[in-house]
């Protein structure tokens, strides 16, 4: 905790509902953010027992730097065993998250049980309280947060966690929705919080941290050079302007924008979804993270009429992104804006992850058209563009409709593995593709990263950056970029500000506020932590030899033309032994 050289650590057993408070001064040593999460996951993890067991832990952990006393660095890391990829679950949240942990007096919590009946977990600088969330359970995201939100004091630094039907029913790409329009995402928190009966998690803080008045003058000089960065230059323009929706136009000029279940990278109808084209007809708002003067999170309005009725409509908000305009959009051949937005609102009211919902639903689609699906399995025909099937189809996996959505909703992977079409399955390791059919960079940084995420390591930047890498730069660029991001997350500094953030910034940011930092400890920590997630990875039984990647990547021209399978597996192998490498003495073989 800032100030306090110690991180302090909320253990919570949902099943006996004991808890109890921890000071460790030896996780000092992972600095805080995803390091502090990465060891206590560590600990805690039970990699002989499936990942929805009740003893799995799920843990949460904030910046060393706590939350918001610089601009845009306010995230959460989440860590779990995600029932997706059966390995490591990473994932991270924005909103006021962070700031409720700091300011109620925690760096990390850690839970492990179940809930013998549904509850939700509400913590708050005086303790924890568990609450019958039995009335809440079965209601959609948004119901759960106006229900918790209208009838729990005290507002103020407060935070709401809860699933939507999709994370009671388990579904493997369940999310957690947080507070406005955040989401831990990826890899199926909402499912390991549905499993342990908790419909609800809320966090209030109401301490303060003040600076201390001797080194005042020094943190609000380094403050205010990091705002005027953020605010008064380029750097971060765009996420305010248009938002990441802006990738959509220049992503689809490199043909790597994945369409119709990446059959093409190019959108024909690409202008009526542009970034544009929603901030003309859709946007109404745009909003923020605790204490970021960016506002880059963008919400969209669109209409819905109410059934059997006249002319009668409501009007709803939903946000958008890049990642939801190529998953919900283009890979599903939507072709207008408010059809892109009313199949997000149905993908956010019952708790999934974007990315892999629209994927999933993209193999579904082709499979269909092929014949290896039929409406006895799908209930509704599904073609691309045909909005409102999918719509449909998104109730049908959050509800687990019958058998064959029940395995959709363990994610496209698995289906594939009964119903065929593995071959145009688009996963990476398992977990759903990202919007980006940039490259090698994307795919086996991918593959590679410790969580298979395009955030892993920025493959996508090294496709778009450089003409041409050998295998050996990419590998050695991706391994890079990965340590740089443990050691960022470590802090948990936004992403979209990594530009702004810069090293010598971060060490003026630390030591503004007590911690000496250097270089040699920024990259200490980066490797210490890459190290850990790599044992937790082994034991979890991740092997890069068993990866196998659908044949569609290596069929469909992208911004560096068709790729080639024998050089991506070539790029596998040199991680592989380039982590083996650095892996000698950490205790795992890589
Ligand atoms: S840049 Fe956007 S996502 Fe990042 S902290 Fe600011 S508002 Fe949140």
């Amino acid at each position: 905790m800032l100030y306090e050289n110690t991180i302090t650590v909320l253990y919570v057993d949902l099943s006996s509902r004991t808890t109890r408070v921890e000071k460790r001064a030896d996780l000092n040593d992972y600095f805080g953010g995803v390091g502090v999460a990465a060891k206590l996951f560590e600990e805690n993890m039970k990699p002989e027992l499936e990942p929805l067991d009740e003893q799995q832990p799920v843990v949460f952990a904030i910046g060393a730097l706590g939350a918001s006393i610089y601009p845009a660095i306010n995230k959460t890391a989440a860590m779990f065993v995600s029932p997706l990829t059966g390995e490591l679950g990473e994932s991270y949240v924005g909103g006021r998250l962070a700031l409720a942990l700091c300011m109620a007096g925690y760096d990390a919590v850690v839970l492990t049980g179940k809930y013998s009946y549904p509850c939700y977990l509400s913590i708050t600088g005086q303790g924890v309280e568990h609450k019958d969330a039995r009335p809440l359970w079965g209601m959609l995201s948004e119901e759960v947060w106006r229900a918790i939100h209208d009838n729990e004091t005290p507002r103020g630094n407060r935070s709401i966690m809860r699933i939507g039907p999709a994370g009671e029913n388990k579904v493997a790409y369940a999310s957690v929705n947080v507070d406005n329009y955040r989401h831990f995402g990826r890899l199926g928190l909402g499912a390991v919080l549905g499993s342990k009966n908790v419909k609800a998690i809320t966090v209030t803080g109401d301490r303060n941290i003040p600076i201390p008045s001797d080194s005042f003058k020094e943190y609000f000089k380094v403050y205010r050079s990091i705002f005027d960065k953020i605010t008064g230059t380029d750097i971060m323009k765009k996420y305010r302007g248009l938002g990441t929706a802006a990738y959509v136009l220049s992503l689809n000029a490199m043909d790597a924008f994945p369409t119709n279940n990446l059959t093409s990278g190019h959108f024909e109808s690409v202008e009526a979804i542009s970034a544009e084209a929603f901030a003309e007809k859709n946007l109404v708002r745009k909003m923020a993270c605790a204490g970021c003067p960016v506002d880059c999170i963008h919400v969209g309005q669109f209409r819905r009429q109410f059934k059997n009725t006249g002319y009668e409509y409501e009007v709803v908000n939903t946000n958008y992104d890049y990642e939801l305009v190529f998953a919900l959009g283009s890979f599903l051949g939507l072709k207008t804006t408010d059809e892109i937005l009313m199949l997000i609102d149905a993908v956010e009211e019952t708790g999934m992850d974007a990315m892999s919902s629209g994927v999933a639903l993209g193999w579904a689609t082709e499979a269909f058209q092929k014949g290896l699906l039929s409406t006895g399995e799908t209930l509704v025909p599904l073609a691309f563009g045909d909005t409102e099937n999918y719509v449909k189809a998104v109730w049908y996996i959050a509800g687990a409709a019958n058998e064959f959505y029940s395995l959709l909703g363990r994610g496209c992977y698995h289906a594939a593995q009964v119903y065929g079409g593995q071959d145009f399955a688009m996963t990476m390791a398992k977990n759903e593709m990202s919007g980006y059919h940039t490259g090698y960079g994307i795919l086996v940084g991918s593959v590679v990263g410790a969580r298979h995420s395009h955030l892993c390591n920025g493959g996508y930047e090294l496709d778009r950056d450089h003409e041409q890498l050998t295998s050996q730069e990419m590998v050695e660029g991706l391994l890079k970029e990965e340590k740089e991001r443990c050691m960022t997350n470590s802090m948990i500094i936004c992403l979209f500000s990594r530009r702004v953030y810069d090293r010598p910034t971060i060490i003026a940011a630390g030591r503004a506020v007590g911690f000496d930092l250097d270089d040699a400890f920024l990259t200490r920590i980066g490797q210490r932590i890459f190290q850990t997630k790599m044992r937790i990875r082994d034991k979890l039984g991740f092997d890069l030899k068993q990866v196998q990647l659908p044949r569609r990547f290596f069929e469909t021209p992208g911004l560096h033309g068709v790729l080639k399978e024998k050089v991506a597996k070539e790029m596998i192998d040199l991680y592989a032994a380039l982590v083996a490498e650095e892996m000698k003495g950490s205790g795992s073989a890589g």
